[in-house]
């Protein structure tokens, strides 16, 4: 039997190690400083080893609670034959990573049913404190460390298996740190962490989704990359292998229970992949336009568009990677448009910018007339929503919404008592000049001024009407009282030229009085204005 005294020095064993984030690195240092390929922190050589020491403390304790008094040695290699060997492992060594090893896997699905990658500019918005990478490596050590007890294939398998998962767990542990704060340079760590987590998972066949999805994520990150510097004819090329696999491990996922978790994930990272394809049109910049320019306006409109929506409907739904797909797929229209590729619907007038409206369909039932004359009218009204109205809540006070719509129902026409009793009123709204514009607008591209693109979806549109009709009966009891319920529906999006921010005129001076009055803060408008 070898004694504990006899055990062979484990630190010999464990090659050095990141500080940070507990990830391999390279066995042959030169210098006296090492950078970590993995979360990119530099450290000292002789503190790497320190931490190596701290490693192999930790593997001893673990191997003297799963093994018994003076068995400790064989799991460095002792001459004990394999029947005793095998003995050790059953009884000792695999019950304890059992336990720890269903927990990790637990939390690592966990992580897996989210997306696995966020936008330039952008953090994942699910996650908050993401758990220390360090765990999952120093258990991929203990899983190293009893390899020599492991006699069977049985055996040999189940460790090579978790010492996988617990591989790829480390680096998407690693990934999600970066994914939380907007880093500059962030890209090339994650595209090779999911590299590696994808390699460790190559001789698992039942992980062959993951293994996909994390191979796709690794394309993904490099396309991200370089988007993120501005270079988006160089980011079509990976994002084109980006999504195949990422389908490809859906479709295995769909048909396998152990790793249906991470369908929403997937879908998740697809819209994201989807949303960078889209990313590339956008940054492009339009003729005689200049990418620094492109990159610069970019920016903007990708923080804005990963920041909380006003009137307090913050969820992480309305963050959503399926969200940001939305609506950079409109801003690529609007950029196409602008460089005479598409078109959008315009209508082109006096202004220095081009702000995208809602066109919503509000149909609506209203009673009039007293006694016998009383009867219910029906009316189909238009109303426009400027589709910049995130940007205009004043201060974090809630947002008004009448004053990012043409507000209809306060621009209702006198209508005589004599009519209300008689029930001849026709309406109790008056935006008749709002169908006139829509009407008047043409599919083109978009002309000379700077476009600011929609920074709402069509779903959000519908809301803020909602939220306005059920203002307009707070406001007005007559209103109140007459009006039957209506079901607001978005029909359209047009471009209007407007003149934001000019005291005393109204923005969008073709629609005079029913105007709304703010499209949101007129400098942060400029600063989303494509050229
Ligand atoms: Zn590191």
């Amino acid at each position: 039997m070898v004694t504990a005294s006899e055990m062979p020095p484990l630190t010999s064993t464990v090659g050095l190690k990141c500080r940070s984030c507990g990830a391999p690195l390279p066995a042959d240092p030169t210098g006296e400083i090492l950078r970590c390929e993995h979360c990119g922190t530099a450290q000292r050589v002789v503190d790497a080893r320190a931490f190596v020491d701290q490693i192999a403390l930790q593997i001893n304790s673990f191997l003297r609670q799963a093994l018994p008094m003076g068995a400790v040695g064989a799991a460095g290699g002792g001459a004990i034959d394999p029947v005793a060997r095998h003995n050790l492992f059953v009884q000792g060594v695999r019950p304890r990573l059992d336990t720890e090893f269903r927990e990790m896997r637990f939390r690592c699905f966990n992580l897996l049913s989210h997306g696995q990658m966020a936008l330039p500019f952008t953090v994942t918005s699910w996650l908050t404190s993401p758990e220390d990478p360090k765990g999952a490596f120093l258990f991929q050590e203990k899983v190293r460390s009893v390899r020599s007890l492991a006699v069977d294939e049985e055996s040999q398998g189940y460790l090579s298996e978790i010492e996988a998962i617990a591989t790829a767990y480390a680096y998407l542990l690693t990934n999600a740190g970066f994914l939380s704060q907007v880093q500059p340079e962030r890209y090339p760590f994650v595209a090779r962490n999911c590299r590696e987590a994808s390699q460790a998972l190559q001789n698992t066949p039942k992980l062959k989704a993951l293994e996909l999805r994390l191979s796709g994520l690794s394309f993904l990150a490099e396309a991200l990359d370089q988007l993120s510097q501005g270079n988006p004819q160089k980011a079509r090329e990976p994002l084109r292998s980006a999504l195949p696999p990422l389908t490809q491990a859906r479709e295995i996922a769909f048909q396998n229970f152990d790793q249906s978790v991470m369908i929403g994930g997937i879908d998740e990272d697809i819209a994201i992949a989807k949303a960078s394809l889209v990313l590339t049109d956008v940054l492009t910049p339009s003729g005689g336009g200049d990418a620094g320019r492109s990159l610069q306006t970019t920016e903007v409109l990708l923080r804005t568009l990963n920041s909380p929506l006003p009137g307090g409907e913050v969820n992480t739904a309305t963050l959503s990677a399926a969200r940001l797909e939305t609506l950079l797929t409109l801003a690529a229209q609007m950029r196409k448009a602008q460089s005479g590729q598409g078109a959008v619907r315009v209508l082109n007038g006096p202004g220095e910018i081009f702000v995208a409206f809602w066109v919503v369909e509000v149909p609506y039932s209203f009673s009039t007339g007293a006694l016998w004359k009383a009867r219910g009218v029906e009316v189909s009204e238009t109303m426009l929503v400027a589709s910049t109205f995130p940007l205009a809540r004043p201060g974090q006070g809630p947002l008004d919404p009448s004053s990012v719509v043409t507000d209809v129902f306060a621009a209702r026409g006198p209508s005589s008592w004599r009519d209300r009793v008689a029930g001849r009123e026709t309406a109790i709204s008056g935006g008749g000049i709002v169908r006139q514009v829509v009407a008047g607008s043409a599919s083109l591209p978009l002309p000379g001024l700077p476009c600011v693109p929609p920074l709402s979806t069509q779903d959000e549109a519908s809301r803020l009407v909602q939220e306005y009709l059920t203002w307009s009966r707070q406001r007005d009891a007559e209103i109140d009282q007459k009006l039957k319920l209506s079901l607001p529906r978005v029909v359209d999006l047009v471009y209007l030229s407007c003149v934001p921010g000019r005291p005393g005129s109204p923005p969008v001076p073709f629609l005079g009085p029913l105007s709304p009055r703010t499209l949101g803060d007129p400098g942060a408008l400029h600063a989303l204005a494509f050229t």
